[in-house]
């Protein structure tokens, strides 16, 4: 497999942009330093800032995947003594759910069905129970389907809930307003919308959730959180961090920051509107429910999904996402974050076309 030779419709790695990949070229530095704890309160500092989150808010940086980050929130957030709502519409829903029963944190899941668009109705049930906390992957990846903030935001401050959103997916795509909707931890990670190499995880706290966090214990070495925001206070973590990739963030964040956020939403967005309106009249289609701009699930009539992501990969070395499971068989995803541009998008089409002979 030679590196060069594929385009990357993926969400995650993604189509890395030229910058990041010349920052990856340099020697990677020792990081025990005043001059890396600088770079690290930079990377902080605009975490938060492209989060909309609150000035007090902290971040945790974790080198690990998204999972890793989705299991250690988990941990150092809740314990037994919580009971957690869950909102599970896919592959990373299950996830959450399954990370909760590995810890014997008590949960509840909101289970929705296949193409299932959630509602404020979904949430009538659960109103009034004694949860303390919610998670949802506001952008169920495996649907592509991007929940309603307000939605959960609303019934969160009604029942007085944490709120924590993975927004590995979502953030860079769709827009996220940490404060706005009382979100209390967001996680995101280096290689979706970010579009840098995988490895490292970023957790922002809102200031409840730093308390609540230093009033949790937790079973962990590597991921307690208390050592981490101690060591960040000085720019620092426990572990030797991915130190390159906090770099290439560094790189990344400024440069979304000078030509503001919403610059960088609408590029995504035009993408995603570019590609979805060429695909009209080609024998695929999109599910009814609201869409994340990260990616587009298309859909097949007929069980031809593997067949054609495997024609792309070999045939063209054009790579999308293969979805798993039951819903594999009929659909692909194609991204929408990544350094794309429309002639990127003009030649997937025209294979798309040329596969079913049009
Ligand atoms: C990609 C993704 C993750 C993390 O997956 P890893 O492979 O562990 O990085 C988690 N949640 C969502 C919604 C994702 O899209």
């Amino acid at each position: 497999m030679r590196l060069d030779d594929y385009k990357l419709f993926t969400i995650g790695p993604t189509q890395m942009y030229r910058h990041t990949l010349d920052v990856r070229s340099k020697v990677v530095p020792y990081f025990r330093t005043p001059e890396f704890s600088e770079l690290m309160l930079d990377n902080e500092r605009l975490i938060k800032k492209l989060q909309f989150a609150s000035e007090d808010s902290k971040a945790v940086f974790l080198t690990a995947s998204g999972s890793g980050a989705m299991e250690a929130t988990v941990i150092n957030c809740f314990d037994q003594n919580d009971k957690l709502l869950i909102i599970c519409g896919g592959t990373f829903g299950e996830r959450f759910v399954n990370i909760c029963n590995i810890h014997h944190i008590p949960c509840e899941v909101l289970r929705l069905g296949p193409d299932e668009t959630l509602t404020a109705d979904h949430f009538s049930q659960f109103d009034g129970k004694p949860f303390t906390g919610l998670l949802v992957n506001i952008d169920e990846t495996y649907t592509g389907q991007l929940y309603d903030i307000n939605i959960i935001r609303d019934f969160c401050d009604r029942n007085n809930l944490l709120l924590v959103v993975d927004a590995i997916s979502s953030f860079l795509a769709d827009p996220y307003k940490m404060e706005e909707n009382h979100i209390d931890a967001t996680i995101v990670s280096s290689q979706k919308g970010l579009c840098l190499a995988p490895g490292l995880s970023i957790v922002t706290l809102s200031p409840r959730m730093v308390n609540k966090v230093e009033n949790t214990s937790v079973q962990s070495l590597y991921f307690e959180f208390k050592d981490y925001l101690i060591n960040m206070k000085r720019g620092q973590t426990p572990f030797t961090p991915a130190v390159g990739v906090c770099f290439e963030l560094n790189d990344m964040l400024h440069r979304i920051d000078e030509a503001g956020v919403e610059t960088r939403l609408k590029e995504v967005k035009d993408r995603c509107e570019y590609f979805r309106s060429s695909i009209k009249g080609l024998p695929i289609y999109l599910p009814d429910y609201p869409l994340s701009n990260a990616i587009s699930p298309i859909r097949f009539e007929k069980s031809i999904a593997m067949e054609f992501f495997a024609f792309l990969k070999d045939e063209r070395h054009i790579m999308v996402n293969p979805v798993g499971g039951e819903l594999g068989k009929r659909s692909i995803r194609v991204a929408h974050v990544g350094d794309l541009s429309f002639a990127d998008y003009d030649n997937l089409i025209a294979e798309i076309k040329s596969y079913f002979g049009m």
